[in-house]
C-alpha cells in the first residue's frame, strides 16, 4: 500500500454548520498534492483532519490502507509544517530539530544521526548551534521543515508554510521544497491560496470551493481544461 492517502466521503461540521461536504479523493504514494482555494474554503480543516488535529464528522480517512480517523495524531505517521511555525527561542537549531525525538525517547546517538541528516537535507548543517533569533526568515522556515522530516513521516502536511515570507524568499523556498520532496519521497500535501505556488509545486492540484472539490487534476489540465467557470476565474486571477 505504501504511503497512500484516501479520503472517503469525509465531512466536517462545526457547531452544526457543514464546511467539508462528503469529500472523496485518493493520493498516491510519494505524490506531491496541492490543496488550493480561496480563504475559508476548508483547506486547513482538511489538512488538520488528515493529521488528526480535527476529528471528522463522518466518512473515513486511510493512510497506507489503514483507517486512521480514530487514531491519535502521533499514530498516523504525519508531520505538519504550519504557517506560523513557532520555533523554541531558547533552544539551538539542533535542539529544535531533535525535540520531538527526545520526547519520543529516541536514543541520543540515533537522535544525533537523524538531526544531522535532516539538517543536511534543508542545508542547515552549519547552523546547528545557532539560536532561531540568529537566523533569517527562510532559515527559520527550513528549521520548521527539518523538525517535521526528522520524524521520518509517511506523510508531510504543509499549511501555507511560505505565506509569511517575502516574494523573493518564497520563490527560492518553492524550488527547495520541490527538490526536498524528490529527495525524501514522502507523500506531501501542500495547502495554499496561491495558485502559482500550487501549480509550480504539485503534481496534482485539488481546487476547493466552499468545502467541495471543483477540480482535482494536473496543473496542465487545470490551466487548459478548467472544469467550471470557478476554476477558470480562480486559476486565471492574479495572485
Ligand atoms: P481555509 O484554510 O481554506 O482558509 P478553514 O479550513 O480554516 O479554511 O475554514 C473552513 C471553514 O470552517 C470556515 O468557514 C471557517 O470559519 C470554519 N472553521 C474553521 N475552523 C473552525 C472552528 N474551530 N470552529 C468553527 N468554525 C471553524
Ligand atoms: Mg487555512
Amino acid at each position: 500500500m505504501g504511503n497512500t492517502i484516501e479520503l472517503d466521503h469525509v465531512s466536517k461540521a462545526f457547531d452544526g454548520k457543514t464546511v467539508i461536504h462528503g469529500l472523496s479523493a485518493a493520493f498516491e504514494d510519494g505524490e506531491f498534492i496541492a490543496i488550493l482555494g480561496p480563504s475559508g474554503c476548508g483547506k486547513s480543516t482538511m489538512l488538520s483532519m488528515i493529521a488528526g488535529l480535527e476529528r471528522i464528522t463522518s466518512g473515513r480517512i486511510l493512510i497506507g490502507g489503514t483507517e486512521v480517523q480514530n487514531k491519535a495524531p502521533k499514530d498516523r505517521g504525519c508531520a505538519m509544517v504550519f504557517q506560523n511555525y513557532a520555533l523554541y527561542p531558547h533552544m539551538s537549531v539542533r535542539e529544535n530539530i531533535g525535540y520531538a525525538l527526545k520526547v519520543a525517547g529516541v536514543p541520543k546517538e540515533e537522535r544525533h544521526r537523524r538531526i544531522a541528516e535532516a539538517a543536511r537535507v534543508v542545508e542547515l548543517g552549519d547552523y546547528l548551534d545557532r539560536r532561531p533569533s540568529a537566523l533569517s526568515g527562510g532559515q527559520r522556515q527550513r528549521v520548521a521543515i527539518a523538525r517535521a522530516i526528522v520524524r521520518e513521516p509517511k506523510v508531510l502536511l504543509f499549511d501555507e508554510p511560505l505565506s509569511n515570507l517575502d516574494a523573493k524568499l518564497r520563490h527560492g523556498m518553492r524550488m527547495e521544497l520541490s527538490q526536498l520532496h524528490r529527495r525524501i519521497g514522502a507523500t506531501s500535501v501542500f495547502v495554499t491560496h496561491d495558485q502559482i505556488e500550487a501549480m509550480t509545486l504539485a503534481g496534482r492540484v485539488m481546487l476547493l470551493n466552499a468545502g467541495r472539490i471543483e477540480q482535482f487534476a494536473s496543473p496542465h489540465d487545470l490551466y487548459h481544461r478548467p472544469a467550471s467557470t470557478f476554476v477558470a476565474s480562480f486559476i486565471g486571477a492574479p495572485p
